[in-house]
């Protein structure tokens, strides 16, 4: 059956999901959604007999009902290909009693890569479809690691361009040299005064500034989103969900049917919710542990129903995480709200007015399945020294914020349900943070790719590409603006 895509804040744009992954934004600043969600239609045992590529397959197809299977497939094909370093794609690692669902094998070592490496495919094939002229414009917020994904999946894609905005003090040394270092004539990466929540709304102002748009059409341009604020961001990610399920079955670690936990570093609320429709779709899952760094809007949220962004906002060593709008809970408001868009309008007015919100008790018992933990730094240090010392296994800063909360909550609810975390980032990408919690010493001045040398013997995983390929490349973009010259940065990039 037909799916059709609609604004969580009650516009009557009905969209097909070709359509809603070119806009990216509905017009009223609301999010896509579903008009209803799909039920898997094909059996675990037969998903347990498939490659990631064709998991990926039968997931999409239910969500992305107007693309055609030569389509998607095509997509699919062009994106989970030798980019990543695992032909498993999203391999699951047992450590500590916990599996960790790796989903940083792909060109930029950050889950990212699992959605913004189809993205762009799925975007030129909509294009095509629904015959569109003008080039495509992507205008991106990045907390640090999405940036380089896109920029990655779009460059020098044709019919695109690609304009990145990331916080200039806001992101570790390897991601800002990932992006400034950036090749392709379609790219533009630029530095702002701010946090990334300026990005973000920025870039949300700019989508929704109806005349910066009729004029960019004059001149031939339309703009589209990669952020996971996408459905097309969002819809890659709920395959591997899917997928972990499947290999916990092939391994035995389960029967058919049992249920499982999931545990999601959470920042935007996008990885979460692709795996809460992971779960409407019909994978057995109990509980979703949300966890937040010391940016704990979210662990707020799910205990006292009041979502409040007023407060400090604090710089940790999972940047990717360090957020106080989570625009993807919007999404879940909606379907917690059953779907009264005139309710998630009215509350997202509350957070750009007051900066904050109150859902009902109603809406907080739609959220049941999800539970919340924060980790303040010296713990996920702790966690990250401990899973090296008593399991041999490395994980990031943003990974361990989940295992750290995970740890916490097992320990308090005695709940041992098989749980899957979903480890988002490799441990080279935050070097620094992960030598200095091993115990391993590092001087202020000590080069970044010495460092990864040194943790490649140390560890022994060879020194990914995507850091090695950094040491020479050339610095290609320099441009550093206060928030309020983003517009004119747009305007000066989109210069025929
Ligand atoms: C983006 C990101 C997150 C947060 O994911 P959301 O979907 O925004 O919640 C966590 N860890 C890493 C490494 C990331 O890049």
């Amino acid at each position: 059956m037909e799916i059709l895509y609609s604004s969580t804040r009650g516009g009557s744009e009905r969209l097909t999901a070709s359509q809603a992954i070119l806009q990216g934004l509905a017009e009223d600043g609301g999010l896509f959604v579903p008009d209803h969600i799909p039920a898997m239609d094909v059996s675990i045992e037969a998903l347990c007999m498939m490659e990631y590529p064709d998991v990926a397959y039968e997931v999409m197809k239910l969500l992305l009902t107007d693309y055609t299977e030569e389509e998607l497939r095509h997509c699919i094909e062009q994106a989970y290909d030798d980019k990543f370093d695992t032909e498993e794609i999203a391999p699951l690692r047992e450590a500590g009693g916990a599996y960790y669902l790796e989903l940083f094998h792909g060109a930029t070592i950050a889950f990212k890569d699992m959605a913004l490496s189809i993205l762009p495919h799925l975007m030129t094939t909509a294009a095509k479809k629904n015959g569109l002229t003008e080039e495509i414009v992507i205008l991106t917020a990045t907390s640090g690691d999405t940036g380089k994904a896109a920029l990655a999946g779009f460059a020098d894609v044709p019919g695109t361009r690609i304009c990145v905005f990331y916080p200039k003090h806001g992101v570790s040394a390897i991601q800002e040299r990932q992006m400034v270092t950036q090749t392709g004539e379609n790219t533009r990466v630029i530095g702002i005064e701010g946090n990334f929540d300026d990005a973000q709304t920025g870039v949300k102002r700019l989508f929704t500034d109806a005349q910066l748009r009729r004029e960019m059409k004059e001149q031939g341009f339309v703009f589209s989103s990669a952020n996971s604020i996408n459905i097309g961001r969002l819809v890659p990610q709920i395959v591997y969900y899917f997928y972990a399920y499947t290999r916990l079955l092939a391994d035995g670690c389960l029967e058919n049917g049992d249920l499982i936990n999931i545990v999601v570093p959470t920042g935007n609320f996008g990885n979460i919710l692709a795996a809460w429709y992971a779960k409407q779709m019909g994978l057995p899952v109990k509980t979703f542990l949300c966890a937040s760094n010391e940016n704990k809007v979210l662990y707020d949220f799910f205990e006292t129903s009041v979502y409040d962004r007023n407060r400090e906002f604090i710089l940790t060593k999972s940047p990717s995480m360090d957020i106080l709008v989570s625009s993807n809970l919007e999404r879940l408001l909606y379907h917690a709200a059953e779907g009264d868009t005139a309710c998630v309008s009215g509350l997202m007015a509350g957070l750009s007015g007051e900066g904050r919100y109150e859902i009902t008790p109603e809406m907080k018992a739609r959220m049941k399945d999800f539970r919340a933990g924060y980790a303040g730094e010296d713990q996920c240090e702790t966690t990250i020294y401990y899973l090296y010392r008593d399991f041999g296994y490395f994980i990031d800063p943003h990974t361990s914020v989940g295992a750290s909360v995970y740890t916490a909550y097992r320990q308090a609810t005695r709940d041992e349900t098989p749980t899957v975390i979903a480890s988002t980032a490799s441990p080279y990408k935050f070097l620094r943070s992960v030598m200095t919690a091993i115990g391993e010493p590092v001087a202020e001045d000590e080069d970044d790719f010495a460092l990864a040398d040194r943790f490649s013997q140390l560890s022994g995983i060879p020194v990914p590409e995507a850091v090695r390929s950094l040491q020479d490349a050339e610095i290609r973009h320099d441009i550093v603006v206060p928030v309020d010259g983003m517009e004119q940065c747009v305007r000066d990039f989109l210069q025929r």
